[in-house]
């Protein structure tokens, strides 16, 4: 099957804003970086990259019958936010388990931001005291048993939506969207640049770009930059997913250990932990550009891009461009390190 013949329910306001960042370029003195923009790619409560993952997801939701979506995440969790908002746009109910994933002592980081976003949304917020993990977690289980309980029927939706099995669909969509937006704007993106946590947005773009090169498309690299700082988990759990996607769209050959290049060094002492490389970066694209970027992803991805730009580890001649995911609501957890 091809990405076209999978079923997409319209949450974005359709194709992703991608413009040039001059000044930011000019800064590095080197490869020209541009961005695409899911952090401004929908209405529904600031969007963001699970908004677009949910398209693919939303009609497996509707033809199960759920009146309950379930999800977990981080009490800074940007996906339960796009999860609690795709809900009320349906006129479904949302119960999120929200755990401790960051040992982040802000008096406000379990009230402001997404968190009140999901709370204004109606979603039923439970907050659980269990630390970091991408994989399946029992509290998002016990979730689940406790809504059919009620009588309920809920549609469980994994932490990023990342472990389910349309997840990375949104993400390979995202690769067919930029080939076009090349045509458009007559510009070839020899790197691509993502923020890598839970994985199938990264798995997406690789399974993506892999069935265009395929098709005859042009060669690209795709980094993803760790900041989960549990390396080794999101390799595999972006391997797995990207392999998935292969089959789902027959792709026709396996995604390997080489078609996964994530890189680690920026992802600061913990997730959710920004460093002085997150918040340079966090600083020196809003004086340049005026673009927010948040201490939790996107600060620590363009921290490994103006690294690599910076250092000519991306090569001086290439157009790089940058995934912006979304996330900044997070910042209102984190005013003390500004
Ligand atoms: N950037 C933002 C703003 C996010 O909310 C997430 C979610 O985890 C990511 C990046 C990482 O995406 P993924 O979990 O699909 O790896």
């Amino acid at each position: 099957m091809a990405i076209t013949d999978f079923e997409r329910y319209p949450l974005t306001f359709g194709p992703s804003p991608v413009h040039e960042l001059k000044r930011l370029s000019d800064h590095l003195g080197g490869a020209q970086v541009w961005a695409k923009r899911e952090d401004v790619n929908s209405g529904l409560a600031f969007g963001g990259n699970k908004t677009r993952k949910l398209e693919y997801i939303v009609p497996d939701i509707l033809a199960s019958g759920a009146d309950t979506l379930v999800s977990i995440g981080g009490y800074q969790s940007n996906h339960t936010r796009q999860v609690a908002a795709v809900a009320a746009h349906l006129g479904l109910k949302s119960r999120l388990v929200q755990e401790r994933w960051v040992d982040w002592d802000d008096p406000v980081n379990d009230k402001v931001g997404n968190i009140e976003l999901s709370r204004i949304m109606g979603a039923d917020v439970h907050l659980d005291s269990a630390g970091f993990d991408i994989g399946i977690r029992s509290s998002w289980e016990n979730a689940i048993a406790e809504v059919e309980a009620a009588g309920g029927k809920p549609y469980p939706i994994p932490a990023g939506a990342s472990e389910h099995k349309f997840g990375a669909l949104g993400f390979v969509n995202w690769a067919y969207e930029v080939a076009e937006q090349e045509k458009e704007l007559g510009v070839f993106f020899d790197t691509i640049l993502v923020c890598t946590v839970t994985g199938s947005t990264h798995a997406g773009m690789i399974a993506g770009f892999a069935a265009l090169e395929a098709a005859g498309g042009p060669k690209r690299q795709v980094i993803g930059i760790d900041a989960s700082a549990t390396l080794d988990k999101t390799r595999d759990q972006v391997k797995r997913i990207a392999n998935n996607a292969g089959e789902l769209i027959g792709l026709g050959r396996e995604i390997t250990e080489a078609d996964v290049d994530i890189r680690p060094g920026w992802e600061g002492p913990a997730y959710g932990i920004p460093d002085e490389s997150t918040v340079n970066a966090i600083r020196t694209t809003a004086e340049l550009e005026g673009v927010i970027l948040d201490p939790v992803y996107e600060g620590k991805s363009m921290a490994g891009l103006l690294d690599l730009v910076g250092q000519g580890t991306v090569a001086k001649d290439s157009t790089v461009l940058y995934a912006h995911l979304g996330g900044q609501l997070a910042l209102n957890a984190y005013s003390s390190i500004f």
